[in-house]
């Protein structure tokens, strides 16, 4: 049973709740979740709710039918976001941790790091205390190897994984590592969980071989009643009869344990495979199925490992694999988080700093609708779900709030893999000449037919959406002639309107979370014309001199993609001889549009998407020989493509 407490109990009230169920038989643990205490109250005992739910500072009680409680869905609806300092895990992002399978060395764990996190892994890991099956097998570095790690991460700006194998050692070890490890073989030692779980600090706990899901969870609860809120589970493979693979990689738990538990799951696919080759097929498939992240061995030289070498990924392997998340990603609705790579000192890049210290401008991020809104999906991709939102009522408005300065940075929508480009926005950029596009992103958009609670899907008559929501789901809606389409400024309003003017019989084009934002039913989902429905957006923000500065969260990469507007002349070739520049140059053109003038009739603007190549002063004197066979010349910004 969970007892949801009032937001603001007074001790004394709390006191008193936990005396009346411990005298009535119960054990007793109290959790901390974002919004509210919890008690959870386990045990036999026999309690009246209607009298519990009465008693000062209880706000709610629940029965749950599970034997744990605080690891369970029925207690917590959202997803828990663990966080290790400043990587997060879970929720709609991919956080991938890589690191040799045991600390060998000063030198190959410095290595190790800087190789991992080149490749894009946000948290290093490492064995310092090794569970070996033989006695006789390498045991790991000890403290004077958690000593190295510590100071390998903290070069890359990686915090640390580690596994702790007694609780006398994680009191040793708590000041050394961001996260501490559950082995496999120790998921079941109890004491191991108190201790850990009383020190507070984020965990990983890895599935046993031979643990059931229920096993799994319960061990999970030990920590978190013992006082931690930050575990995150890993599947690393059970004991099965089958002897080819190291164990067998049980990819069914991802999906399940999602719906049991509000904890992230990760997935190990090097321990559960054994084998090299096979690491990185079985790493998608646990990202396909819904995995949270990965915990991957890669070492140097995989072959002079002192540990796990077979199954140890080579650093060519590891980067291949993360590209690979990176194109997949978009696919399961994620983003793969990233460490920045190393601060990039060229020409086109710019500093890297809070935007607030660097701008004056304010810290929030500005972006066109909603809760809800597709554009807010994808500001949290890019920004995490701590920036603060400004929901704008048009995507001008967007423009306005970023040039005013309410707004370091916006999120536009520019074009759409179903339907093409959004000129409305493509043309804004021209009215704001003082805005830049830094950097861009793909999000893949899932839309659903919503209404409200009552509303079914026979009694529709009106759908309103997004002049865009409406095209890209135009089979779905030639298929239902009689209902009357109504446009709105964005798909997430178009949800709100239903709520506000209580419409029964009035459907939304929306996505999910406008549903889940505005306490709206999905009468169908997956209404898109072809599930292959990417909209790119582009992140602006406004300039300083002559370039916008780049928003932290960002990064620092090197950009590696431009965006330019130009007219030319009227005479033949004047477009092939911009075109012939950039070809001459090796520059791929990735997009090419052209957009009517206004005011001047059957004249053209050409919108250009080019890469930038590695040596910068050819781009330079790309950029300068464009302006002499041009007439009207814009360079948009400069950024890192999203894959
Ligand atoms: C490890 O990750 O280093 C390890 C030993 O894994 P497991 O406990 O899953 O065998
Ligand atoms: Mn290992």
């Amino acid at each position: 049973m969970i007892v949801i407490l009032s937001k603001n109990i007074s001790p004394h009230n709390k006191e008193m709740i936990r005396i009346y169920l411990h005298d009535r038989g119960f054990s007793l643990r109290e959790q901390n979740f974002e919004d509210n205490a919890i008690i959870g109250a386990i045990g036999k005992g026999a309690v009246d709710f209607h009298e519990l739910s009465s008693l000062p500072g209880v706000e709610g009680v629940k029965a749950t039918s599970k034997p744990y409680e605080l690891a369970s869905r029925d207690t917590k609806r959202e997803d828990t976001i663990v966080t290790v300092g400043p990587v997060k895990i879970g929720g709609s992002r991919i956080s991938v941790i890589a690191g040799p399978c045991a600390v060998e060395s000063k030198e190959q764990i410095y290595e190790t790091a800087a190789l991992v996190r080149e490749s894009g892994a946000v948290m290093l890991r490492g064995g310092a205390y090794k569970p070996r099956t033989s006695p006789y097998a390498f045991q790991g570095l000890g403290m004077r190897g958690l000593e190295y790690m510590k100071a390998a991460g903290e070069a890359q700006g990686m915090p640390i994984v580690t596994e702790v194998v007694s609780p006398e050692l994680a009191v040793q070890m708590n000041d050394l590592t961001d996260m501490f490890q559950i082995g496999a073989r120790n998921m079941q030692n109890f004491e191991l969980l108190k201790k850990v779980g009383s020190l507070k600090k984020p965990v990983l706990l890895k599935r046993g071989p031979s643990a059931t899901i229920e096993e799994w969870l319960l061990s999970a609860e030990y920590l978190l009643a013992s006082g931690t809120r930050d575990v995150a589970l890993c599947e690393r493979g059970i004991r099965t009869f089958e002897t080819y693979t190291r164990n067998t990689l049980d990819i069914s738990v991802i999906p399940v344990v999602k719906e049991l538990s509000h904890l992230p799951v990760l997935v190990d696919p090097s321990h559960a495979l054994g084998i090299r080759a096979k690491v990185a097929p079985a790493a998608l498939a646990a990202i396909a199925a819904g995995a949270d992240g990965l915990t991957v061995e890669v070492h140097p030289r995989p072959d002079e490992a002192l540990s796990d070498g077979p199954q140890s990924l080579y650093p060519e392997q590891f980067e291949r694999l993360m590209r690979d998340i990176e194109a997949m990603a978009p696919v399961v609705g994620k983003e793969l988080l990233r460490t920045p790579r190393r601060i990039y000192a060229g020409g086109v890049s710019r500093t890297c700093e809070e935007p607030t210290r660097q701008t004056g401008f304010s810290n929030q991020v500005a972006f066109s609708g909603e809760p809800g809104a597709y554009s807010e999906q994808a500001l949290l991709r890019v920004f995490g779900e701590d920036i603060p939102r400004l929901g704008a009522p048009s995507f001008k408005k967007v423009f306005d709030a970023v040039l005013d300065g309410t707004a370091h940075a916006g999120v536009m929508p520019v074009e759409n893999s179903l339907t093409g480009s959004i000129h409305e926005n493509y043309d804004l950029f021209l009215q704001y000449p003082d805005i830049d596009i830094v950097g861009e992103l793909k999000l893949r958009i899932v839309h659903c037919l919503i209404g409200a609670q009552e509303t079914a899907l026979d009694a529709v008559t009106v759908v309103r959406s997004h002049p865009q929501g409406f095209a890209q789901c135009r089979d779905f809606l030639d298929r239902h002639p009689q209902w009357r389409l109504e446009s709105y400024a964005n798909t997430a309003s178009a949800a709100g309107s239903i709520i506000k003017e209580n419409a029964s019989g009035t459907a939304a084009i929306a996505g999910e979370d406008a549903a889940k934002a505005f306490g709206l039913k999905i009468l169908k989902t997956g209404i898109e014309n072809n599930p292959l429905n990417y909209t790119r957006f582009v992140i602006i923000a406004r300039k300083i001199g002559d370039k916008a500065p780049i928003p932290p969260s960002l990064g620092s990469d090197k950009p590696n993609k431009a965006s330019l507007v130009f007219s030319v002349s009227d005479k033949p070739g004047a477009l092939f001889a911009c075109l012939k520049i950039l070809s001459e140059r090796g520059l791929n053109l990735s997009k090419l549009e052209s957009r009517p003038i206004h005011g001047q009739p059957w004249r053209y603007l050409f919108y250009v998407d080019v890469s930038i190549p590695e040596t910068e002063p050819v781009f330079d004197q790309v950029l300068e020989d464009l302006k002499t066979q041009t007439e009207d010349f814009r360079f948009l910004g400069a950024y890192r493509g999203a894959p």
